[in-house]
């Protein structure tokens, strides 16, 4: 059965790639028989729909997919130092200046200030909000690693382990829920805030985020905003949308 499916989502999404239709209301080509009803889609998946593109936000999202979107943005795994720097020349990557309105960066040990632009933009969106909320600046503690330091971090931090490579691609970046101001020190009301803002970008498919408990912050991995939904997504995604909101096959 799910194979069956498999392949039946694969024709579908090879078929919407090839044609390239503007996905308003009709989600699949009307020829393969499938329709996307609006109103029995859940609100969350509902909101996401702007501008004539599918936003495509999951329910439960796993470490590959901040993989995933992390390494669709034309750049290579960043191997060391040296191409760290080489990227930078080509403009690929942007360096991030250590006092921004609403952030500081901390002392980093295993990563530099240097982010996709996609992501510098992010950083800012997000740290701009905390500061008109609370005029106190978020604490960056850690922005784009290479496969080298990412390696000699995985030693001491088990996160890292985990395949936290999403960094050596200049799409993530961790804030310190331990830390405002520099003043260190964890204030509940301050992290309800930064997650409230987080929140609101996954729901605009703009990043996901994981909290982490063993170091103490959000690690934030910004989304490719030209990805198209679903014909760059895996097909597994894909899947997964059509269980999960009750489309149906006439
Ligand atoms: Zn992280």
């Amino acid at each position: 059965m799910k194979n069956w499916l498999g392949i039946l989502v694969l024709a579908v999404t090879i078929s919407v790639n090839a044609q390239s239709l503007s996905v308003e209301n009709n989600f699949f080509v009307n020829g393969f028989n499938y329709h996307y009803e609006p109103d029995i889609l859940p609100a969350k998946a509902a909101k996401t729909i702007k501008k004539e593109k599918f936003l495509f936000v999951k329910e439960n999202i796993k470490y590959a997919d901040h993989v995933f979107e992390a390494s669709s943005f034309k750049i290579p795994m960043i191997a060391d130092y040296f191409q760290m720097d080489e990227l930078i020349r080509e403009g690929k990557l942007v360096e991030v200046p250590e006092e921004g309105e609403g952030y500081t960066i901390q002392k980093l040990t295993h990563s530099r200030p240097v982010l996709l632009n996609e992501a510098y933009d992010v950083l800012k969106e997000i740290s701009d909000a905390f500061y008109s909320q609370t005029s106190k600046k978020l604490s960056i503690s850690s922005l784009t690693r290479t496969e080298q330091s990412q390696s000699r971090l995985r030693r001491v931090n088990s996160n890292a382990a985990k395949g936290e490579s999403a960094h050596a691609y200049g799409a993530a970046f961790d804030i310190s829920y331990s830390q405002y101001d520099g003043v260190r020190g964890r204030n509940y009301k301050y992290e309800k805030m930064v997650q409230q803002i987080l929140d609101d970008l996954v729901k605009d498919g703009k990043i996901y985020y994981i909290k982490e408990v063993r170091q103490p912050c959000f690690h934030v991995t910004v989304r490719n905003p030209n990805l198209n939904y679903p014909a760059d997504y895996p097909v597994e995604d894909i899947l997964e949308l059509l269980m999960s909101s009750d489309m149906h096959v006439h």
